[in-house]
């Protein structure tokens, strides 16, 4: 089969590999419908290795070169060991977070903070190929009535529900997102299902503003040109919003969001950066504000893909294009040449 393959940084190429062998008990194989491009997987091409290991992965044993591809929907093909509600044939997303199941975090449940965790897609092949092998505890069918391309979306915005849900968002609170990537829009939606009376966006780039204020912010400020923190500083009544979220990973940002979020409120970080940011002690205790981290997801993908099937939720506003698989080294190239322009691009396997 055909297979999007990262060799180094800036080299991604399309492998004949052989297809997955039959799966060893807790294991599954899934023919992929879909599978989304993630800015992860995007800065590994540009800027990698970051996540993925060039030393044997310490839970997967795996070395580059390594097939892309975490945000994807498809087809069981083949179980290793029965799964409830899955057979041979049931349409599936998957979570593709790999786990021990026997280190602290996986035991309370916390697998995606797993000692020795990774993804599909970086610590072991993914899914930008015809099939991928995955853990069959990371099965999730799909309801009926929900595209594959729906549901392949389903993992980006579990990211974004995840941070809402560490970020606890109340009905009527206000919320402040710095940035409009498809982590920041899936963040945006989540916000908005969570009641948030008011939604601030803080993005530069004017197509990703735009997709903002269609999908239900507030207000959107382009940061080089508007005084963020004190605009939503009067917006909400003097007060500050009760919860900002940091979707860009730009240090400054860190510091930015703990000044403007208000006394006693909470910062959630989903955003990644090798550097540090500089935090002012005296912004944070005299204030009582949180910071807190949110990485992936934890069990929230099945409640997406079950307010998607409700019709509660809407992940159309982030796919952006659908390409075939052999168009994936163009695709990256788009994607790495102007990140504005697209939020999610899909690459299919299929032939359409
Ligand atoms: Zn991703
Ligand atoms: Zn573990």
């Amino acid at each position: 089969m055909h297979a999007l393959r990262w060799h180094a940084q800036g080299q991604l190429s399309l492998d004949e590999i052989p297809e997955p062998a039959a799966p060893g008990p807790g294991q599954a194989v899934v023919a992929v419908s879909c599978c989304g491009i993630c800015g992860t997987d995007l800065h590994e091409y540009t800027h990698g290795p970051n996540l993925i290991r060039t030393a044997p992965h310490p839970l997967t044993g795996v070395t580059p070169p390594v097939t892309l591809g975490h945000e994807f929907s498809g087809t069981v093909t083949a179980l290793g060991s029965p799964v409830p509600g899955v057979a041979v044939g049931t349409r599936v997303a998957v979570d593709p977070c790999l786990r021990c199941g026997e280190c602290r975090w996986c035991t309370r449940g916390e697998y995606h903070i797993c000692a020795k965790g990774g993804s599909l897609g970086l610590a072991a092949d993914g899914a930008f190929a015809s099939h991928v092998t995955v853990p069959a505890e990371g099965l999730v069918p799909i309801p009926d009535g929900v595209s594959d391309e729906m549901a392949a979306l389903a993992e980006p915005l579990a990211v974004g529900l995840h941070a809402i849900r560490r970020a606890d968002v109340h009905p009527g609170d206000h919320v402040l997102l710095l940035g409009a990537g498809p982590i920041g829009v899936a963040a945006l939606l989540s916000a908005k299902l969570a009641g948030a009376a008011g939604i601030y966006v803080s993005e530069p780039v004017p197509g990703r503003a735009r997709t903002a204020a269609e999908i239900g912010a507030t207000e959107v400020y382009d940061p080089a040109v508007t005084d963020v923190r004190r605009e939503v500083f009067l917006r909400t009544g003097r007060v500050g919003p009760d919860v900002v979220v940091e979707a860009t990973g730009r240090p400054e940002l860190v510091e930015l969001a703990v000044r403007t979020v208000r006394r006693g409120g909470r910062v959630v970080l989903c955003g990644i950066s090798g550097a540090s940011a500089s935090l002012p002690i005296t912004q944070i205790v005299p204030f009582e504000r949180t910071v807190a981290g949110s990485l992936g997801y934890n069990f929230d993908i099945p409640r997406v893909l079950d307010l998607i099937a409700t019709a509660r939720l809407d992940p159309s506003p982030l796919l952006t294009g659908i390409r075939p698989l052999s168009a994936g080294p163009d695709a990256f190239a788009e994607l790495a040449a102007d990140r504005g322009r697209h939020l999610k691009i899909l690459l299919t396997p299929k032939e359409r």
